[in-house]
């Protein structure tokens, strides 16, 4: 019997990156992962990878910022499996513009994807929890959580929106045994920031070699990349709490980027 034997556990934005790795993760210790993504092709693509090692998994279609996919995506997981005990909230986007030219509609489409998002997923999921007095729900943070870099209002506006809505629920959930917390990770290599690696050249006037050692890791204690193992640890750890000791805190991962 391993952690998350028989856990279900919904993860937005699991088709890629940290998401992927954390489902890959939560199946190998016999949790069932349902891969919510905007991408249902390479949602099911994980889902077959996890089937393959002999796990349980199920791909579902899943715009987190719409209502009626979010709802649905949740329906069908609760007419499969009967329960969900995870939510890990973490489907996610960047864009990278200084303020003064940063496109509102860029702005709005960030905070949407990562609040919208967060704040509809666990609402759909919450009723359930609650039902149960069971539920384990991890926030995809960042250090951008905690800290600010130029070029990323909204992504640092809503990741520090995230730490509040998680404050809130782990002090509503905490009678119905639902906790709540937030995992902030450094820089990952996935596809998410290797796109940003040309850009932030780009608009800072720099080379991709700059990016990475002078602004991506330069305040790491040892320069180096967090991984995408780094941060499923960290994400299990809080999916497994045996009870709410842990519920409403943060927790960075980043080879000593921003220390608490
Ligand atoms: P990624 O681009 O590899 O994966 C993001 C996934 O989210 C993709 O599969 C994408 O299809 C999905 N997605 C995007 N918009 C969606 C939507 N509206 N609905 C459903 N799914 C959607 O990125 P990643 O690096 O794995 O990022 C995952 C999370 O980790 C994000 O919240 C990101 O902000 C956070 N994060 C990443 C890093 C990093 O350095 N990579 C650091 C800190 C935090």
């Amino acid at each position: 019997m391993s952690r998350f034997t028989g856990r279900v556990a919904i993860v937005t934005g699991a088709a890629s990156g940290i998401g992927k790795e954390i489902a890959l993760r939560l199946a190998a210790e016999g949790g069932i992962p349902v891969i919510a993504d905007l991408n249902l092709d390479a949602a099911s693509k994980t889902a077959a990878e996890i089937k393959a090692k002999g796990g349980d998994a199920f791909a579902v279609a899943m715009n987190v910022t719409d209502e009626a996919q979010v709802e649905k995506g949740v329906a069908d997981t609760m007419a499969k499996y009967g329960k969900i005990d995870i939510l890990v909230s973490n489907a996610g986007i960047q864009i990278v513009k200084p303020i003064v030219d940063f496109p509102f509609a860029d702005w709005k489409k960030l905070l949407s994807i990562h609040l919208d998002g967060a704040f509809l997923t666990t609402k759909a999921c919450l009723k359930h929890m609650y039902a149960a007095k069971y539920g384990r729900v991890v926030y995809m943070g960042s250090v951008h959580s905690k800290e600010a870099s130029k070029l990323k209002a909204p992504y640092v506006t809503a990741k520090h929106g995230l730490i509040g809505l998680s404050k809130v629920l782990a002090k509503e959930g905490a009678e119905f045994n639902v906790s709540s917390n937030v995992v902030c990770p450094g820089f990952v290599r996935t596809p998410l920031v290797e796109k940003q690696i040309p850009e932030q050249a780009a608009e800072l006037k720099i080379s991709e070699a700059d990016v990475i050692k002078n602004v991506m890791l330069k305040d790491t204690i040892d320069g180096q990349f967090t991984t995408t193992d780094d941060v499923a640890d960290a994400v299990l750890f809080y999916a497994a709490a045996r009870n709410t000791v842990h519920s409403g805190q943060s927790a960075v991962v980043s080879h000593g980027w921003f220390m608490q």
